[in-house]
């Protein structure tokens, strides 16, 4: 008859955020991101981050690269093409999990993208 060992406590799981999806084992590498057009993942970093901010009487698509502004991130390579697509397919209001007409879309944001790649 064995003696089972004494279990190690289970409390390392309170500082983890809710939104946290990943399994733990990858957990402290580079945090990965989908682009909501073309489904590349890529780290957080190489991706360009919007939120749905409040603006008015609804929401407005804003470009968040410090990762500052509150809400759900909402992350697209950073090239039009991706921004684009993302747009006419609704993924960013999908995404943002507005109804339609939920939230407004500059299209200049899309622009500022192609300029990120000539860096
Ligand atoms: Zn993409």
């Amino acid at each position: 008859m064995r003696t089972a060992a004494p279990r190690p406590p289970t409390a390392r799981r309170e500082g983890r955020k809710a939104l946290d999806l990943d399994s733990p084992a990858t957990a402290r590498s580079t945090p990965e991101r989908r682009c909501l057009a073309c489904g590349r993942r890529a780290p957080k970093a190489d991706l360009a981050r919007f939120v749905a901010a409040p603006a008015g009487n609804g929401r407005a698509l804003a470009r968040d690269d410090g990762g500052r502004l509150p809400g759900r991130g909402l992350y697209v390579c950073r090239a039009r093409a991706c921004f684009e697509r993302a747009v006419a397919r609704r993924s960013f209001r999908r995404a943002a999990r507005l109804e339609d007409g939920e939230l407004a879309i500059d299209p200049a944001l899309g622009a500022a993208l192609d300029d990120d790649e000539q860096v």
